[in-house]
């Protein structure tokens, strides 16, 4: 029964600094887009905005790709889509395991029906190219290669151009998860030879979330077209959805019209920056913040780094999660922490997209600083701010 005297407020969520894994700051001007009026999923002012937020999709994958499309949910979304329709019951797929998300997605192919060949790595570690070749050796019936290019669980970066060179010698696919790099760090569809990727909306391209960017290959979609079963989700099926983002517009599901509006917007904002201005910004901030935190004396977990994302050690006799409470409560800032076997063990902050900002890098230094400080750590004050402020200086060597 409902009491008629029950009241509910009105929702007030604080102003966050957002440098955890995702998700990202979102500014005004995507806040501004999504409160535009709703309109139909065919109204031809909607097709119009579609058209054109595909258009700036290419533009920031990379791709001439036809199929460049925004699937309707997060990244997992975007990773469900790619795997289903690409792998048929009995494919043979390579996974590299080196973290969270590729371990997420061995899970979802094999819920696909594949015979997953996972290649495993040491958290933090990133593949040579040898493995990938001494797998496809080994499995040489193998159909796709999954990949994750910014494993954002350990800050991970994974480079793709020797790769994917390996992957199309022996014949297979190559899928690549772009969720935390795509908007921050370089992202080459047609260069890499990628033959589908997928994004979210709420790491590097700070949009709230909602919608995962995904591209297809030609090769791909042949792949696709000549499946001998159905695409085992309905809802994820791209022959289906491509009707929809094509010329036939066929209704199949009812489009996130405001998201569209979201990702629009963050997608005007990231070409107007520029793609290489953008990468360029992620790179000096982070090389800033790298030069705080090793001052302060904290290391970085992955030998190859990713610059949207810095995971380091939690140093011993800290308080991972005291530390990580005073930052949201005395300062708005929100962290990531370590998962897996970095439990407890890692701080995980994110530079991504709108976030990636000087004010941010000098905030989250003073801010650690000062509560490292109150737990009895002898850092020397100022030192961390004082060493990033110095890169900034230096910004000029920077190639923009
Ligand atoms: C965040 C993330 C995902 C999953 O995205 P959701 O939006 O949380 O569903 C997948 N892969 C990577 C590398 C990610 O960082």
């Amino acid at each position: 029964m409902s009491n008629p005297n029950e009241r509910f407020n009105r929702i007030t969520p604080s102003e966050r600094v957002l440098m955890g894994p995702g998700p990202s700051d979102v500014s005004a001007r995507v806040l501004q887009a999504i409160s535009a009026p709703t309109i139909g999923h065919l109204d031809p002012e909607y097709l119009a905005i579609m058209d054109e937020t595909r258009g700036m999709m290419r533009r920031l994958f990379r791709t001439r790709h036809e199929m460049t499309m925004a699937i309707s949910g997060t990244g997992s979304a975007g990773m469900e889509c790619c795997v289903v329709n690409l792998i048929e019951p009995g494919d043979e797929m390579i996974v590299c395991v080196n973290g969270v998300f590729g371990t997420r997605m061995k899970d979802v192919a094999e819920r696909c029906g594949a015979v997953v060949h996972p290649i495993e790595l040491a958290w933090g570690q990133s593949f040579e190219p040898d493995a990938i070749a001494q797998a496809l050796k080994e499995h040489p019936n193998t159909k796709v290669v999954g990949i994750v290019h910014a494993e954002t669980s350990t800050g991970a970066h994974q480079p793709l151009e020797e790769i994917t060179q390996i992957v199309h010698d022996s014949g297979a696919l190559l899928l690549v998860d772009a969720v935390t790099s795509l908007g921050g760090m370089d992202v080459r569809v047609d260069d890499w030879r990628i033959d589908a990727i997928y994004s979210g909306t709420q790491k590097c391209l700070s949009c709230p979330p909602g919608l995962a960017p995904v591209s297809f290959s030609p090769a791909a979609l042949e792949k696709i077209q000549n499946r001998k079963t159905k695409v085992a989700s309905w809802y994820l099926d791209v022959s289906m959805l491509a009707q929809y983002w094509g010329s036939d517009r066929v209704y199949h599901h009812t489009a996130p019209i405001n998201m569209t509006y979201a990702l629009h917007e963050a997608l005007r904002i990231i070409l107007e920056e520029g793609i290489d201005a953008r990468i360029a910004r992620h790179t000096l901030n982070h090389r800033a913040l790298r030069a705080g935190l090793e001052a302060m004396g904290l290391s970085y977990i992955p030998p190859r780094s990713l610059t949207t994302l810095n995971a380091v050690h939690v140093p011993e006799g800290v308080d991972d999660a005291g530390v990580r409470k005073r930052l949201l409560n005395d300062f708005g800032i929100e962290i990531g922490a370590g998962l897996g076997p970095f439990k407890g063990k890692a701080w995980r902050i994110g530079l991504m997209g709108h976030a990636s900002t000087k004010r941010n890098v000098l905030l989250v230094l003073s801010a650690l600083e000062t509560i490292m400080a109150d737990q009895g750590r002898s850092v020397a004050r100022g030192e961390g701010p004082a060493a990033a402020s110095a890169v900034y200086e230096t910004k000029q060597a920077v190639p923009a």
